[in-house]
């Protein structure tokens, strides 16, 4: 779903109309920012455009600084509001990397030392061949 209609039923732009509440920690022209209702540790927060896009894809690179900016003050006041020694920041794009809300956001997850929480494996063995066949294929589409 794309334009005005995502936007009408969007969970998160109905967070930006106030039509659903949701924990403000932060709000500027072009970003919110409020706490995750399912936290993976205290300060759990989502930071999301406020202009409706999808993914990370979709959204209007005007957006970028806006959100980059956001994340490091939020990120710093999430750490430091729960004590934390550190913060995640993880973003998901499409169904299958564990998207479920379809308006582009970012989670500040405040880290503890030895808080056991694991990232993804990254030992995938692939070879110099397949490296340099993806490299290109990517340096291509991006010109
Ligand atoms: P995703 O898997 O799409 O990256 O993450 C979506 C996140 O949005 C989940 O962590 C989920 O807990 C959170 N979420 C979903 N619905 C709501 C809501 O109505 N309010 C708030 N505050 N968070 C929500
Ligand atoms: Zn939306």
């Amino acid at each position: 779903m794309s334009g005005q209609n995502a936007a009408e039923s969007c969970i998160f732009c109905r967070i930006i109309r106030g039509e659903i509440p949701s924990t403000k920690v932060y709000e500027n022209e072009h970003v919110l920012a409020f706490l995750d209702i399912n936290p993976i540790a205290p300060g759990h927060t989502l930071v999301i455009p406020k202009a409706h896009c999808e993914t990370l894809v979709d959204m209007p690179e005007q957006a970028g600084p806006h959100v980059i900016a956001a994340l490091a003050k939020i990120g710093k006041a999430a750490m430091e509001a729960a004590e934390a020694d550190g913060f995640n920041c993880l973003q998901n794009n499409f169904a299958a990397a564990g998207q479920e809300v379809f308006h582009s956001h970012w989670h500040i997850i405040p880290r503890f030392e030895g808080d056991g929480l694991k990232h993804w494996p990254h030992k995938t063995r692939i070879d110099a061949e397949s490296m340099l066949r993806i490299a290109e294929s990517m340096s291509a589409k991006l010109g």
